[in-house]
């Protein structure tokens, strides 16, 4: 067990202008704020204006991703590497860079964040680690207003958060959480579980709607769950890896009061309240109920929390004058959690078939043993000739009048539990008799026993006793085995219950796990689909400038530049590693070549081969040496391109369908607007239809409306076709280019 508190760090998110309200040590572990007078005034308080903090470690503005990757979560992994759960979150008001430090930037690959870094790392590990078998599951979960949702769900066409699959808590008897209906994904290599991990934050994307502001208000945690052991061995070491992207820690009520109101002011979320509880309860001493139950982010972190598990926190803060109360607050936080002790367990358990399996040849070992001993082969259970030479026996033994009568019955328990059996039979038959004189029916001292004992060498006794043992064991695993499997019958009998129209019930864990490789469709088919297959001709132009003007489009060309320089790249590591690939084979042959010219030459002139060294042959070798050590760096290089390349076109990727996404709520936008301000009753209805792709078109009732000023535009000049979707298309199109012009001319 590892007693150890939850680990502290804050990072400070770069500042576009230089900003003197905060400074770091010169050792990185205490971040003060002084909060400038006028401002304490507004909104701290105002009888201090000087709050330091310490930390672990602070990370400043011109820290690298890299660098938090080594610092914070390398640790974490390496524990969780040796079976210990490990739990990173980032805390922070929005915009402060959670997502930026936990998942990464979309821009650049040196921008890949904590989860990216860490399945590199661990992946890497696995591949060099032989002594051991490394399985690795992961799971998505998005928590948004006490609700779940799984994040990794492919078959859904989420378009909002509601379309995901909801994700409920079951507490088992044992007071352990499930998670029914969270996927977990078999991921073999790193691309699989990249996949993974652009596939959920796509999901989490294309949900968030300006109404939800999921982004800023729900909480997402990406779980690695790892399972490794020896090959043979029945230990098993499981470990959870909780990798949380927390929601903005912002409160409400930070204007206008001064003084200590900073402490009382309320979460704007609700479930970062219950976090705050959970942490106050665990840092107070003697407190006995933690109130984890009170939300499902608390109930889902539990272990997180107090528990079983090593905990790191990332406070992330912004320095701008504007959120030195945000800043101060989460600082604030931190200190707090840095109070908690948790007790990390090492994770490690028996698998009861393997077990199973390994004592029933143990026993058979041991019978062999025993049959090579004794010189006879024994079944379990006694044949009818035996029976009834024993029953003859037991009768010749008890006939006999001779108190002194021996009872030899040899080494063999199975004989004597019988025999046993027998005389018991008896003494119930005749009670009376027996009961009168019970001390001389089975005469003190116990003759049988004795007998075995002296007759037979003790080795044989330890034998017998040791597979007495085993098969004790085993039938305590087998009824073991059957509880188990009761209780998961049970389980899901339970959930079925609760939930006729669930048929993916996850609980127990094991039974939700799914193969990604078999079920999951290929990444790049599941975001396609999501786009609007084609637009129409309007649309199209529409589409087209708006990308043009698009900020993100030039992120997206600028990545497919390097996309393709690194393509290019590649090519020519590719055509590098196999040119030098030729070279070492040639320059093998050629040694070759001159061993053998060296040997006909020995044969030839008669003269013997000569000890000293061939300079032709030291200098091939030296050659081949380079050429393999040239192999070797390259070969790493194009590795590595190639995890940056697939990287970049998950990047492109997800740019695009954010530039989709976007184009698709503007679009909305400015049908709505038009709608708003141009009533007109006398044409049948077009409600602004979204085009993100959603099953249902509706068609209501009201008045048609035009997106076009009427100055523009009149009624007469829009020949309407009558077909709904293509008027729909013709009406939208038109309003969206007259707003384009609109903002062509206001530019001009
Ligand atoms: P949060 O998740 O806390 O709301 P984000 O991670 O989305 O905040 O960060 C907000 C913006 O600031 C994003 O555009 C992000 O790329 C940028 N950003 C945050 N932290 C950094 C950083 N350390 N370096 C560069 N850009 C950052
Ligand atoms: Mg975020």
């Amino acid at each position: 067990m590892v007693k150890q508190a939850i680990q502290i760090f804050a990072r400070v998110k770069p500042n576009k202008k230089s900003v003197s309200a905060y400074s770091v040590d010169e050792d990185g572990h205490s971040l003060e704020f002084g909060v400038p007078k006028d401002l304490a005034d507004g909104f701290i308080n105002n009888k201090k204006d000087k709050y330091r903090f310490r930390f672990q470690k602070i990370f400043d503005q011109a820290c690298k991703q890299e660098d938090v990757f080594e610092m914070i979560a390398k640790p974490v992994a390496d524990r969780v590497l040796s079976g210990y759960n490990g739990t990173i979150f980032a805390y922070g008001q929005t915009g402060s860079g959670k997502t930026f430090t936990i998942t990464g930037g979309a821009e650049r690959y040196s921008d890949r964040g904590i989860i990216p870094r860490t399945l590199s790392y661990l992946y890497q590990y696995f591949s060099q680690d032989k002594s051991m078998v490394y399985t690795t599951h992961i799971s998505y979960l998005e928590i948004y207003n006490e609700m779940g949702f799984d994040l990794l769900d492919p078959r859904q066409e989420a378009s909002t958060l509601e379309d995901l699959p909801k994700v409920t808590i079951l507490e088992d008897t044992e007071q352990n959480i499930h998670l029914k209906n969270l996927s977990l994904l078999q991921s073999d290599n790193e691309e699989e579980a990249l996949n993974l991990l652009f596939l959920g934050d796509t999901n989490r994307m294309i949900a968030e709607t300006p109404m939800n502001q999921a982004s800023t208000r729900s909480h997402c945690i990406f779980t690695i769950h790892l399972c490794s052991r020896e090959p043979g061995s029945a230990t098993v070491r499981r470990s959870k890896l909780h990798l949380v992207d927390l929601a903005g820690s912002e409160r409400v009520g930070k204007t206008g009061v001064g003084g200590q109101q900073l402490t009382e002011a309320k979460y704007i979320n609700l479930s970062l309240h219950y976090l705050e509880q959970v942490i106050i309860a665990l840092s107070e001493k003697n407190r006995s109920h933690i109130p984890y139950r009170n939300s499902m982010m608390t109930s889902v972190l539990r272990d997180s929390l107090g528990g079983n598990c090593m905990t790191t926190m990332i406070a992330t803060v912004s320095v701008d004058t504007r959120n030195l109360d945000e800043s101060i607050s989460t600082c604030r936080f931190a200190q707090r959690v840095a109070q908690i002790k948790n007790e990390a367990l090492l994770n490690e358990e028996l698998d009861p078939t393997l077990l199973i399996t390994r004592l029933k040849k143990e026993v058979q070992t041991l019978k062999d043993e025993l049959a090579m001993i004794t010189g006879e082969q024994r079944s379990d259970v006694l044949t009818p000739h035996e029976i009834q030479r024993l029953q003859e026996q037991v009768k010749v033994f008890l006939d006999d009048a001779d108190p002194e009568v021996k009872f030899e019955l040899g080494p063999d328990m199975r004989k004597n539990h019988y025999c046993f059996s027998l005389l018991k039979a008896k003494i119930c038959e005749r009670p009376s008799s027996y009961h009168s004189n019970g001390d001389s029916a089975v005469p003190p001292g116990s003759t049988v026993t004795d007998h075995m004992q002296s007759s037979s060498p003790t080795e044989l006794k330890k034998l017998k006793d040791m597979l007495t043992q085993r098969d004790n064991e085993i039938s305590i695993l087998v009824s073991m085995l059957k509880k188990e499997k009761k209780r998961a019958q049970e389980a899901l009998a339970q959930l079925s219950q609760w939930s006729p129209a669930s048929s993916t019930a996850t609980l127990p864990e094991d039974l939700s796990i799914r193969r990604s490789a078999e079920e999951l469709p290929p990444l790049q088919k599941s975001l396609y689909r999501k786009q609007d297959p084609e637009f129409s001709i309007g649309r199209q132009e529409a589409f087209d400038i708006f990308k043009r003007d698009h900020g993100d489009q030039l992120i997206i060309d600028e990545n497919k530049v390097l996309l393709k320089q690194r393509y290019s790249e590649a090519k020519a590591l590719g055509e590098k590693v196999n040119n030098v690939r030729s070279k070492v084979n040639e320059l093998k042959t050629q040694l070759e070549l001159r061993r053998r010219q060296i040997a006909v030459q020995g044969v030839t002139t008669g003269s013997p081969v000569s000890e000293q060294a061939d300079p032709v042959e030291e200098r091939l070798l030296a050659q081949i040496e380079e050429e393999k050590n040239n192999y070797k760096s390259t070969f790493g290089r194009l590795k590595d391109l190639k995890t940056e390349i697939e990287h970049l076109q998950l990047l492109l990727e997800k740019a695009k369908i954010k530039l989709h996404k976007d184009f698709q709520d503007w679009w909305k936008h400015e049908a709505k607007k038009a709608q708003v301000a141009q009533p007109d009753p006398q044409h049948p209805v077009l409600e602004d239809t979204s085009t993100v792709p959603k099953s249902t078109t509706t068609v209501s009732s009201n008045p048609v409306t035009r997106s076009l000023t009427s100055s523009s535009l009149s009624d007469s000049s829009i020949p309407l076709t009558g077909d709904r979707e293509t008027d729909e298309d013709i009406l939208a199109f038109i309003r969206a280019r007259q707003s384009l012009l609109n903002r062509a001319g206001a530019l001009k």
